[in-house]
């Protein structure tokens, strides 16, 4: 993904292509032509959210909760480049909309937004917008206008192939600071409305900084301020298992004592942690000394 700036800073730019990434993401979720476009919308979303809060450590969370038949999703990106995705309903497919596109709306429903930013320092940002499409493009610019008074035009795609594997997927946030006139605002409304897909354009060879070059035309011309590359990144560990059971409490502990093992998935990349039942005692001791049993 690349960063960077217009009419002199007036106008900030994040373009991306994670295609792979998201073949990546694909391949752990076992997610339907339907789950992954819109799942790949928000990871794309996520990832290049997350690199633009510029600090070295921290992580950026879109959540969406819905009512349409996906059944939710998360993804859930640190500041380097590292995404990971969950959608609750990964098989979950439908018919095209009339337009023959992938029905993304219709799969995510009614609901809301929560962003979750997370600096590490004190107790993370937690804002909640209503969705106003289920097409997670227009509830990023939603999010951007209502939460940060900031008016953006984001464009998030993701084409899936006969094959029914990922041919492409990418996106574009266009940030309008205070100071663009209404001439250059009105120019990139028409830009959205002629480049069509970005995901399209990215299948066709075109990349990340040439998409913007051409949406913003010749009297725009961006500065890149710099790249960073994209890829699948979980933060699951032993450890993070080990304290997710014990938040489970004493009876669920006492529950895998009886079956003789104890187990935690990660729901992002399918990861097994495996506890033993003498690991398994050892929380319980721990849980009943806490609870001052
Ligand atoms: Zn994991």
């Amino acid at each position: 993904m690349v960063r960077g700036i217009a009419l002199e800073g007036s106008v900030r730019i994040l373009s991306s292509r994670i295609t792979n990434t998201l073949l990546e993401i694909r391949r752990r979720q076992d997610a339907s032509p339907t789950a992954i476009a819109a799942l790949g919308r928000l990871v794309c979303a996520a990832v290049m959210m997350g690199w633009d809060m510029k600090v070295s450590s921290g992580r950026l969370t879109l959540q969406v909760v819905c009512d349409g038949p996906l059944g939710g999703m998360i993804a859930d990106a640190d500041t380097q480049g590292g995404v990971r995705g969950y959608v609750r309903n990964p098989h979950v497919d439908l018919p095209p909309n009339e337009k023959g596109k992938i029905d993304v709306e219709r799969a995510v429903g009614g609901g809301e937004l929560v962003v979750i930013k997370d600096y590490g320092l004190r107790e993370p940002y937690l804002t909640r917008v209503p969705l106003v499409s289920g097409g997670i493009a227009l509830d990023i610019a939603n999010y951007y206008k209502s939460s940060e008074q900031i008016p953006s035009a984001v464009a998030l795609g993701v084409l899936v192939d006969p094959k029914r594997l990922i041919a492409s997927a990418g996106g574009v946030i266009i940030q309008l600071m205070p100071g663009v006139s209404e001439e250059f605002v009105s120019h990139l409304e028409r830009g959205f409305s002629k480049l069509g897909s970005v995901s399209r354009k990215l299948e066709d060879g075109m990349t990340p900084e040439e998409i913007v070059e051409e949406l913003l035309g010749k009297d725009a011309s961006p500065t890149w301020l710099g790249h960073q590359k994209v890829e699948f990144r979980c933060t699951c560990s032993y450890e993070k298992a080990e304290s997710a059971i014990l938040t489970l409490g004493k009876d669920e502990i006492k529950r895998m004592i009886e079956e003789g093992k104890g187990e935690v998935e990660c729901k992002f990349c399918n990861a097994k942690y495996v506890f033993s039942l003498e690991d398994l005692k050892k929380m319980l001791e721990e849980v009943e000394k806490d609870e001052g049993v």
